[in-house]
């Protein structure tokens, strides 16, 4: 009788005990201008239009409107989005203007993001991602400057607003582990002398440039890794390494179509570390089965910037790695619970999937097609085409679509379903982690 008191009152105090200490993770995989075009255009190319992509099967959905304020007058309104306002959005639950991380657009003050709250309340963090690490995404997680551009000491962009160089503030941030691009950052001057690499290796990071030195890591130790001059050279490229272009009409007005073509491997992805492996190392690195748990930050970087180099086979290949990394994280969730993967895209980009132009025939004739075609051969021997028209140099912008939000694990999906707004993303994860 008496040890089956005893056995009582013990239970009574350590299952709420226990209850309390299991950790809780966010997973947030961001798809940097990954509208449903740039979702639509991979899917056509991989799986010939069949819901082949592991985020196809994702059941909890929503539809993000994305904007944020005028960077003249932060009063009005821009129906576009960009990674540093978009990137502050989601981290902080505040729109801001084009170009700022983490700051309000009207005065420059600092938002604090949810990656800086769940470091003050004990949890493991980390950002991964295939563009310079200081690049915007990441930096609206860890970082506050009103001028996205000033990455380190000798960026210009720190001239305009006396920034602090964002590669210095993460370092100071102490985030678990970071990796991505940027071995141009090393050697850049840091503040209290020495170099940023000399900085990062003094705050305790083992400082890797290169994929073998990442794989041969032990799990859990503080990692700042960076395996490329800027960003990552992306996985795929063009039929013989071309992306789209002007494409000819010919004198009886008739379009001069290339021959459809497959995208082919970049060779100069090689000796790169693949998304799904430097995200495999983060979550391994964070994952503990007691304590507060971790916040990961993941970006698909180049799904954006092919597209505005107008690249589509550049959007497919890093639109299939972020896809398989998805995977990775819903799988990771899966198999420990109580890890929430949310994932989403910063703004649309300006890829379309069109069949074959049409040269106008009649009085308002045009010789030319105005934008950038590329003819590419599908998986399963189908034409698509993919054309660019927001602009006919080779700098294209971002659209003002809605980008999808995928999630699983959260214990109550519905605030991310339907129509949401951007801001609410933040105030779903807060609640999540902390409460
Ligand atoms: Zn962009």
């Amino acid at each position: 009788m008496r040890n089956y008191l005893i056995s009582i009152i013990l239970m009574i105090f350590l299952i709420p005990l226990s209850a309390a200490a299991k950790p809780k993770n966010i997973i947030l995989l961001i798809g940097d201008g990954m509208g449903e075009a740039e979702i639509a255009l991979t899917r056509a190319y991989e799986f010939d239009g069949d819901a082949g992509l592991y985020v196809d099967t994702m059941k909890n959905r929503g539809s993000v409107i994305v904007k944020q304020l005028m960077v003249d007058d932060p009063s009005k309104i821009e129906f576009v989005g960009e990674s540093a306002s978009g990137g502050t959005t989601i981290s902080t639950g505040n729109r801001t203007s084009s170009g700022r991380v983490a700051v309000k657009a009207e005065d420059g003050s600092p938002y604090k993001t949810i990656l800086e709250e769940a470091q003050e309340k004990g949890f493991k963090t980390g950002l991964v991602t295939t563009a310079i690490i200081t690049d915007a995404t990441p930096a609206t997680f860890a970082a506050h400057a009103q001028n996205r551009y000033c990455f380190m000491s000798s960026s210009r962009g720190c001239q305009q607003f006396g920034d602090t160089p964002i590669v210095e503030q993460m370092l100071d941030h102490n985030v678990d582990v970071m990796l991505g691009g940027g071995t141009n950052l090393l050697p850049a001057n840091a503040a209290g002398g020495g170099t940023v690499k000399e900085k990062a290796e003094s705050l305790g990071y083992k400082v890797v440039t290169k994929r073998e030195e990442l794989l041969d890591l032990s799990a859990g130790t503080k990692t700042f890794g960076v395996f490329s001059n800027g960003h990552m050279p992306v996985e795929w490229v063009g039929p013989g390494g071309r992306g789209a272009d002007f494409i000819r009409v010919n004198d009886n007005r008739v379009v001069m179509f290339p021959e459809p073509a497959a995208c082919e491997i970049n060779p100069a992805h090689a000796d790169m570390p693949r998304l799904e492996e430097m995200s495999k190392f983060a979550l391994d690195s964070l994952y503990s089965d007691e304590g507060e748990g971790f916040f990961l930050m993941i970006e698909g970087a180049s799904i954006d910037k092919q597209a505005h180099v107008a690249r589509p086979c550049g959007t497919i290949g890093e639109m299939l790695a972020f896809d398989r990394t998805v995977k990775m994280a819903v799988d990771y969730a899966k198999k420990h619970g109580d890890t929430a993967v949310i994932v989403t895209a910063d703004h649309g980009q300006a890829t379309q999937v069109i069949f074959k132009p049409e040269a106008y025939v009649g009085p308002l004739r045009r010789d030319h097609i105005p934008g950038l075609y590329q003819l590419l051969l599908t998986k399963g021997g189908n034409e698509l085409g993919a054309y660019y028209g927001t602009n006919n140099i080779n700098d294209q912008a971002h659209t003002g679509v809605n980008v999808p939000i995928y999630t699983y694990g959260l214990d109550n999906p519905e605030p991310l379903t339907g129509i949401i707004q951007q801001t609410e993303i933040y105030g779903v994860m807060k609640d999540y982690l902390f409460n």
